[in-house]
């Protein structure tokens, strides 16, 4: 199978927005074993992405479009495949109903070309639209290309191609196949180490293929297998799993595509029925808001403080407030585990600054934790920038480090 990838929208030419959703269902089609051999951006002009469209069906067997299935005047992507495939569009019941019904909810008034996001080819298929209300559509066709028609929008287009599609993929192209993923997470490695580490079984494997992915400050494996029975392709997930363990399993987390750092630590301490505090310096609050969001009654947190990141400041009360070096870290993880009566009680320090290079602050802090027997662990982070994602680092170094503790 070819598959030909159109990216509708004339802020792409522009170069006002990134297509960010051609990279991302090329990388989903390459598991599939689709190939891609061309990709192309039009704007949002009926008479230019019809030849678009033309060119395209004399050398692909699937032409998947992404974006202008919206209400607007120049959302003209169904109407002009509609027209090139010579269908009607017909409406969704169900999707139709969802628009109603926002509409409804919201008080707002819906106008006609809203019911447009709810049609569809009368001879095609539509796919639902979880998080927005433009209808995918799938059109397999006998005599020429099929289609595959995705909303613009990336939080509609990637859930609806991880969900939906890919499930509807397989079944039309691999019938007799089964397929199968599984999402590793690691934290503590980079990307370029993970790769470097795996380069041999990334090279080699092609049954599971297996595809990084680098998130911010995380990176991720994704395993696709492919076979006839369930027990084959999940035979080669679990072989395939264990020789990645083998080689960097120290830094794996966690499953799932849905899954955090901090959802694995706060059930792990849910397990252990343990509860934690937290004094907080450099990251603002974000550990003690990473131990509550994702904890939904609200049993692990038993609160704690949130210090200034940088300066020393005046407490009434009868903490220390400042918090740099490794010894009063220390103390004060041990002082909020004793005053909230927690199972652990964890300290973030204030930042150390060190130097200024290349206009960033460089500098170090420090985490400690005192566990349920009492047992101090710490670990002294450098910086090289205050910026969000640098806390958000410390943060996911706090939970890795209360992971470690409770394994
Ligand atoms: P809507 O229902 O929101 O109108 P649509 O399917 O009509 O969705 P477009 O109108 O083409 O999609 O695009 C809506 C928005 O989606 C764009 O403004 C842009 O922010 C985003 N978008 C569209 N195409 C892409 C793309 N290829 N890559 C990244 N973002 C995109």
């Amino acid at each position: 199978m070819k598959a030909e990838l159109i990216a509708v929208g004339t802020e792409i030419l522009l170069g006002q927005i990134t297509d960010t959703n051609t990279p991302f269902i090329a990388q989903k089609l390459a598991n599939l074993g689709i190939d891609v051999y061309f990709q192309s951006t039009v704007g949002d002009n009926p008479e230019r992405l019809k030849a678009t469209i033309e060119l395209a069906a004399q050398r692909s067997g699937l032409i998947i479009l992404s974006g202008g299935l919206g209400p607007t005047e120049d959302d003209l992507t169904k109407q002009t495949v509609a027209d090139f495939l010579q269908q009607k569009l017909v409406t969704d019941a169900p999707a139709m109903a969802k628009i109603e019904r926002y509409f409804r909810e919201t008080g707002r008034v819906m106008t006609e070309n809203n019911r447009i996001q709810a049609m569809y080819l009368a001879n095609a298929q539509p796919i639902s639209n979880r998080t927005g209300f433009a209808v995918g559509i799938f059109a397999k066709e006998t005599n020429g290309p099929d289609f595959l028609l995705l909303p613009g929008p990336p939080s509609e287009l990637e859930p609806m191609v991880s969900e939906q599609v890919l499930p509807l993929l397989t079944k039309n192209y691999f019938r007799d196949h089964i397929l199968h993923s599984r999402v590793l997470r690691f934290f503590g490695i980079g990307e370029s180490e993970l790769t470097t580490q795996l380069s041999d079984l990334i090279d080699k494997q092609k049954n599971p293929t297996i595809a990084p992915y680098a998130k911010q400050n995380e990176v991720t494996l994704r395993l696709t297998a492919r076979g006839k029975t369930v027990s084959e392709v999940d035979g080669a997930l679990n072989n395939c799993e264990s020789k990645i363990q083998k080689l960097v399993g120290d830094y794996f987390y966690g499953y799932g595509d849905h899954n955090s750092l901090s959802k694995v630590v706060i059930k792990q301490l849910k397990k252990a029925q343990s509860t934690v505090s937290a004094v907080e310096g450099f990251t603002d609050g974000r550990l003690l808001t990473a131990l509550t969001e994702s904890d939904d009654n609200n049993q692990i947190s038993k609160g704690g403080r949130v210090l200034t990141t940088l300066s020393l400041v005046t407490d009434q009360n009868d903490f220390q407030t400042d918090l740099k070096s490794k010894k009063d870290t220390e103390q004060l993880a041990k002082q909020i585990k004793q005053d909230t009566n927690s199972n652990l009680g964890i300290a973030v320090s204030q930042a150390q600054l060190d130097q200024v290079a290349n206009g960033e602050q460089v500098g170090s802090i420090w985490i400690a934790i005192v566990d349920n027997k009492n047992q101090m662990n710490c670990k002294k982070l450098k910086f090289s920038t205050i910026r969000p994602f640098v806390k958000e680092r410390v943060v996911m170094n706090a939970l890795s480090m209360i992971n470690q503790i409770l394994k």
